[in-house]
């Protein structure tokens, strides 16, 4: 299998929540008690046993509401720093899958309650969740289990709108790219969402903190501290690899 990634488009999103719906369903997931928040948002956020969402916000500009759609869901980060920080203290509990790069947490594998802390504060999303009383963390699995039958991803598969893509990482960035080019006469601050450094990338139209907090990693350029560390010294450690 090839590299893969997603491309979510939420110009055509309606909010239906049927990607959130099929999540659940393939992952035979159990309802969670929920109550209203005020928002058509439901739940109010992710949780082990809820690994997507449909964020919703509306927001008022010069008196007239706006809403805003955002199915939320793990990024499968090029250079996920989940997988590093849970190696860092010597976890086996996060792998990343050589040819598709899906980043996938193993259910049976228990984590301290300082651990998973470290690895949910490590994630530029805030994606990782974790189950109190057995330890053990949950999120998006990149339907592995579908992917490798050939089958889409559940929540690709369930939406109507064309607003969940999913494919090998060459065609999906190319389909972002066009795809943003023909929003842009409209929308003029239209963006990717850290393409670069994602395989979850999201199309928005606007300020990204309109539609989650989490949007776009912290600061904004798309990539955590770790990754510009990491980056600024490659060309040292490359020279360093050259020279012998
Ligand atoms: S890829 Fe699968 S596990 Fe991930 S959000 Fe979609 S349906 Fe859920
Ligand atoms: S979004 Fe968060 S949980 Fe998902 S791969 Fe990236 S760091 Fe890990």
């Amino acid at each position: 299998m090839a590299d893969k990634s997603f491309f979510i488009d939420t110009t055509k999103c309606t909010a239906c929540r049927g990607c959130q719906i099929a999540c659940k369903q393939w992952n035979k997931n159990p309802g969670t008690k929920t109550f209203q928040t005020g928002s058509h948002q439901n739940p109010a956020d992710l949780s082990f046993f809820t690994f997507k969402l449909v964020r919703f916000s509306e927001i008022e500009t010069g008196g007239d509401p706006k809403w805003y759609f955002f199915p939320d869901q793990c990024r499968h980060c090029m250079e996920p720093p989940c997988l590093s920080t849970a190696e860092s203290s010597g976890s086996k509990a996060i792998a990343k899958d050589g040819a598709t790069g899906a980043v996938v947490f193993n259910p049976k594998i228990r984590v301290k309650p300082a651990d998973f802390k470290s690895i949910r504060e490590s994630c530029p999303y805030d994606i990782p969740r974790w189950d109190e009383r057995m330890g053990v963390m949950a999120k998006c699995t990149m339907c592995f289990d579908r992917i490798k039958e050939g089958m889409p991803p559940a929540c690709v598969k369930a939406c109507p709108t064309g607003t969940m893509n999913f494919g090998d990482r060459k065609d999906i960035l190319e389909k972002a790219n066009k795809r943003l080019a023909e929003v842009k006469g409209t929308y003029k601050d239209a963006m990717l969402a850290n393409p670069e450094d994602v395989r979850t990338i999201y199309l928005l139209v606007d300020d990204p903190k309109k539609y989650h907090k989490f949007a776009v990693a912290e600061n904004t350029i798309g990539i955590t501290r770790k990754m510009a560390f990491k980056r600024l010294f490659q060309p040292l450690r490359d020279f360093r690899h050259m020279i012998g």
